[in-house]
């Protein structure tokens, strides 16, 4: 099938055609380059070529050549959608509700003559509601209403498993309120971090500027901004502390809480958010609330007011707001941030846009166009195959005990496999969306999703719900539900294909299935029991070895300098790197065991390639990526995962297998002589 014939005037020229895309695909290869030197250079030299970056991109790798043709799909469904009854093709006439909603938020999203005539008079009332606080004791209502319309000012409530009993769902609340990627943006004294924070200062007072204040005005609100930021992010964990669960488990009654916080009525806060009442919370980061409540005590209420304006601004200064705020945003945050030359056309981010706030009912037509159930059942066979494998591996470890070997297994066995959609889909029938009124709809739609997170405090855990909508490229594993999770516009080529072989599948989306199911082992993932409870399950010795071995890719991955004077954190990484590595292994394994049970010939070549070297180019293939050094920079200080060539070349020096398969001298580039090895 070809890419839809509505898209021939947006769509750029690197977007891909689908039956162009491949999971092991030989034409990509650049046979110059020796495959024991750079394998990675080796198998992606020839698409780096075919793809320079757009310059509405970051980075475009094969996951945004994937998202890019999902998006194409997702515009074909919004116009159809969105267009006058008599041209709506298969869509029911009139439209479901779901079809209305989605119709309706795309059009609204498109219509920038109406976006650009209101100004900013749709954001009005809730300017003129903050100008109203006198005193910090009014703050509590007013900041539960910011919450509801997503406003992320000075920290986050939100609902959760209970650590200690991950059948109970109480209230988690979180540090938040930075305008920065994370709290080290504001700590850091090196020159370019200075340089940074004086451009985030510059667009700031740019945003008040074209909120009307004078611009004397406006550079002492983006003074003060800062100044309480700051504040807030030095009481924050860093992102590698924020890693370990241990240091985000701080459980206590909603009454200590409370008495805790001196200068702000939680029992307000809770009323006002429509918070159902339930005595036991998580105070996830205390160090950052005991900031909180003496940073209302000492600062002037007209300070806050202005923190709190330049967080509504920022809320909705994209797509609902005139172009100017729009265009000054991207600035800052696409282009200043990551390096990208140009925005986004607008019906990129307003399909991303309706992914976002209605991406079950949108996602609910993607399936059923893109993801018939014989690639469900295939994926599922291939992740069944994965687990058994793991099964067989956790027989094989020298380095753990039995007893804790039984307790793996039983995590194991435990984990519930979610592949494509969700069983029952989300129900957006309260949500109203109308035509022409885009900046209501993405706070209702705000609303509506602050609301559905919150009622389920104090309800059963729905193990079934979904934190991907479905066009999502992309997985994960959650440790407190103890399931993995894999989307249906990532179960597409290049990445998975019903027409290619098992060698390609594995190699690929194999090693991703592996990835999400070592996560349950990770240094994280593995603190958690079958149950999700965040209990320690592993004897002291064993809790040792792991930790030796972890050190080993810690180090490996603190040695890589990503940019300039920027290395990689290897303890940030740590948990992405194990999974890496041990999925990509499990995956080897499980293919090994399929093939030997069909009795696949493992000399037969096939485009010139041995099967077990076209797993090793499939798996490096599906990272083929161009990166902005800008992006490279923030993913280098941010990102829990390694960028691309490592996860390619570093993952691969530590499989002696690999090298094999290439006949690799011990002295080559990608064999490692001493192989860092985990799971
Ligand atoms: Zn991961």
């Amino acid at each position: 099938m070809a890419v839809p014939a509505l898209c021939q005037t947006s769509a750029p020229a690197a977007t891909p055609a689908e039956s162009a895309l491949r999971v092991f695909d030989p034409s990509l290869i650049d046979k110059t380059v020796d495959p024991c030197e750079n394998f990675y250079r080796y198998s992606c030299n020839e698409w780096f070529k075919r793809n320079p970056l757009p310059a509405d991109q970051t980075s475009y790798g094969r996951f945004t050549e994937l998202a890019e043709l999902n998006r194409l799909r997702l515009k074909q469904i919004l116009e159809e959608t969105a267009a006058p009854a008599p041209t709506r093709g298969t869509y029911e006439n009139p439209r479901s509700g779901n079809e209305q909603k989605i119709g309706d938020e795309y059009a609204s999203c498109m219509d920038t003559a109406t976006v650009n005539k209101l100004g900013l008079a749709p954001l009005q009332p809730e300017l003129d509601r903050i100008d109203a606080l006198k005193t910090t004791a009014d703050l509590p209502a007013l900041l539960a209403h910011l919450h509801e319309l997503g406003v992320n000012a000075f920290f986050a409530l939100r609902s959760s498993q209970d650590f200690a009993d991950s059948s109970s769902v109480i209230s988690f609340y979180s540090a938040g309120g930075l305008g920065l990627p994370e709290r080290d943006y504001y700590t850091r004294t090196d020159a370019k971090s200075v340089e940074t924070r004086q451009q985030y200062v510059a667009h700031m007072k740019k945003i008040f500027v074209l909120a009307g204040e004078p611009e004397a005005q406006a550079a002492k609100d983006a003074d003060t901004v800062l100044v309480i930021e700051t504040r807030l992010a030095k009481a924050s964990l860093t992102i590698t502390e924020q890693r370990d669960p241990q240091n985000l488990n701080h459980p206590t009654d909603v009454v200590s809480f409370a008495l805790a916080l001196t200068h702000f009525s939680l029992p307000e806060y809770v009323s006002a958010a429509h918070a159902p009442a339930v005595g036991k919370v998580n105070d996830m980061e205390p160090k950052f609330f005991a900031e909180f409540n003496a940073l209302l005590a000492d600062t002037p209420i007209d300070q806050i007011r202005t923190y709190l304006r330049w967080h509504l601004l920022h809320a909705y200064a994209g797509t609902s707001l005139p172009e100017s705020f729009d265009q000054e945003n991207w600035n800052f945050y696409s282009h200043t941030l990551n390096g990208a030359e140009r925005q986004q056309e607008r019906w990129k981010r307003c399909t991303t846009r309706v992914d976002e706030e209605l991406g079950e009912a949108l996602g609910q037509v993607y399936v059923a166009r893109y993801f018939p159930p014989a690639e469900k059942q295939r994926t599922l066979e291939m992740t069944l195959s994965i687990e058994q494998a793991m099964d067989k591996d956790l027989d094989g470890l020298d380095w753990m005990s039995a007893a804790t070997k039984i307790k793996a297994k039983e995590k194991l066995h435990s984990v519930m496999n979610k592949i494509g959609y969700p069983d029952k889909w989300r129900d957006y029938s309260t949500l109203t969306i109308v035509r022409g009124g885009v900046l209501g709809n993405q706070m209702r739609a705000h609303e509506f999703e602050v609301a559905r997170d919150l009622a389920k405090i104090g309800k059963p855990v729905d193990k079934g719900e979904w934190q991907m909508t479905p066009p999502t490229v992309n997985a994960y594993y959650d440790p407190q539900m103890n399931n993995v999770n894999f989307p249906a516009g990532y179960l597409q080529p290049p990445f998975f294909s019903g027409k290619e072989d098992d060698a390609a599948n594995y190699g690929d989306m194999g090693s991703t299935i592996g990835h999400e199911l070592t996560h349950g082992f990770d240094d994280e993932g593995r603190q958690f029991d079958k149950d999700g409870n965040l209990l320690n399950w592993w004897t002291k010795s064993d809790e040792e070895k792991f930790n030796d071995r972890a050190e080993c890719m810690v180090r490996q991955y603190d040695a890589i300098e990503a940019v300039p004077g920027v290395h990689l954190n290897g303890k940030l990484t740590l948990g992405e790197n194990l999974a890496d590595l041990g999925g990509l292994w499990l995956a080897w394994e499980a293919w090994l065991d399929k093939a030997s049970a069909a009795h696949l010939d493992m000399s037969a070549t096939a485009d010139g390639y041995t099967p077990d070297q076209r797993f090793w180019i499939a798996y490096a293939q599906q990272w083929c990526t161009q990166t902005r050094p800008e992006r490279l920079r923030t993913q280098a200080q941010t990102d829990p995962h390694a960028p691309d060539e490592y996860r390619t070349n570093t993952v691969l020096q530590d499989l002696p297998e690999f090298a094999k398969s290439f006949s690799c001298k011990k002295t080559a580039t990608m064999a490692n002589p001493k192989p860092c090895r985990v799971w």
